[in-house]
């Protein structure tokens, strides 16, 4: 999902025709899934549901696991971040919004309800951010959340320009995400780079704006390039020129396709936007060429489970294709998407995912350096973050049981 997307969600066709879209997907793989999750969790705990199965609810120790391992996101969006407490400093700054400050009701406004009630509590959110210092609270508070939960290295996607329409000057954003960044690093010790998105559903006008900021604006840690809002009715075509200078300023193609829409929009990523990561791309399991094409150029899946169970593009979690994702060879990656406005967190994503795919510590751990190998960190940054996962892993499977 992109944050921006909600804005456009609010027409009522937009989740009809996610919804309708997503069928095949989901078909083309459940018995799979399904049937391999299941065997998995009745050798544990005959008790368990294939739901529980899916979200790995049966292995307590994978679960600490997970949320001690060192990890890096790839796909998860700024404002999407906000959690109830960030959202609560917010509200208190603006107390004409009309988000509820006291911690019962914004625990229930949080409560994943229904796709429609995501995009209230998103634009709700989006609205909370008005000034070039709620960007930044906003900025290192997401960050100081990563950091909790183990993430060393995070590439925030942001969209400066429903930030910018809003009245904040984009030299003034520039600042407040960097000065965030540099802090958040320094206090908390995870590294934040940016990915600028186009909000697709605000057209041209948008999409040239987005260019301007990061070629005239670049902020230091700009590294990415991307393409979010609904995909229907905003054919990936039409961006091309402008994923063709981003690139050639250097900045890495990662737009968002086959979310809601068929393969054929993951193929116009990959042969007009030049992309080299693939946000989403639930719907190239329909497409077996495509995965093929995937696995062969070694381009990485950006996957958020739950997000596309909220955004009913999957069915149910155990419906996932994620698990033909990775049998057909192609580079999977887990991530959260907008995490608390979807009920989850990365590691509960790690923790679903290895539900999914049947993994144990050590595939867990792998998949936290495959998401560390697809990603735009420095070196330096990539070699430390390796050697972490390593150490951590060791010196779990080392520690007396
Ligand atoms: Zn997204």
């Amino acid at each position: 999902m992109s944050s921006d997307s909600a804005a456009d969600a609010t027409t009522p066709t937009d989740p009809t025709t996610a919804d309708a879209d997503s069928t095949t997907t989901a078909d083309a793989t459940t018995a799979d899934a399904t049937a391999d999750a299941t065997a998995d969790a009745t050798t544990t705990a005959a008790a368990t549901t294939d739901d529980d199965a899916a979200r790995g609810a049966h292995r307590p120790h994978l679960r600490s696991f997970i949320s001690g391992l060192p990890k890096a996101e790839l796909h998860v969006h700024h404002v999407g971040s906000a959690s109830p407490r960030i959202v609560a400093e917010l509200a208190g700054r603006h107390p004409d919004s009309p988000v509820p400050r006291d911690p019962q009701s914004l625990a229930r406004f949080f409560t994943f309800t229904d796709f429609a009630h995501f995009v209230e509590l998103y634009l709700a959110t989006v609205d909370l951010v008005r000034t070039a210092e709620d960007v930044r609270m906003l900025t290192y508070e997401v960050a100081r959340d990563l950091a909790a939960q183990q993430v060393r290295y995070a590439e925030l996607t942001m969209t400066p320009y429903t930030s910018v329409v809003r009245g904040i000057p984009i030299e003034a954003y520039t600042e407040a995400i960097e000065d965030a960044r540099v802090a958040a690093e320094r206090d908390h010790g995870v590294v934040l780079r940016w990915i600028y998105d186009i909000p697709g559903e605000s057209g041209l006008e948008a999409a040239d704006a987005t260019l301007a900021y990061a070629l005239d604006h670049r902020p230091d840690a700009l590294v990415g390039f991307g393409l979010g809002g609904p995909e229907i009715g905003v054919p990936r075509a039409q961006f091309e020129r402008h994923f063709t200078a981003a690139r050639a300023a250097g900045l890495h193609s990662v737009p968002h396709s086959g979310e809601s829409t068929g393969p054929q929009s993951v193929w116009d990523a990959l042969t007009l936007l030049g992309a080299e990561r693939i946000g989403h791309g639930t719907s190239s399991v329909q497409d077996r060429r495509l995965l093929e094409h995937l696995a062969e150029r070694g381009i990485p899946l950006e996957v958020c489970p739950t997000s596309n169970v909220a955004t009913r593009v999957v069915e149910r979690l155990e419906d996932h294709p994620i698990r033909a994702m990775r049998d057909a060879g192609v580079v999977v990656t887990v991530n959260s998407d907008d995490p608390p406005m979807f009920g989850t967190t990365l590691n509960h994503e790690y923790e679903i995912a290895a539900g999914l795919l049947g993994l144990d510590e050590a595939g867990v751990a792998a998949l936290a350096r495959a998401a560390v190998d697809a990603s735009f960190a420095p070196d330096d940054v990539v070699a430390r973050l390796r050697a972490e996962i390593e150490a951590y892993t060791s010196g779990v499977t080392a520690a007396p049981s």
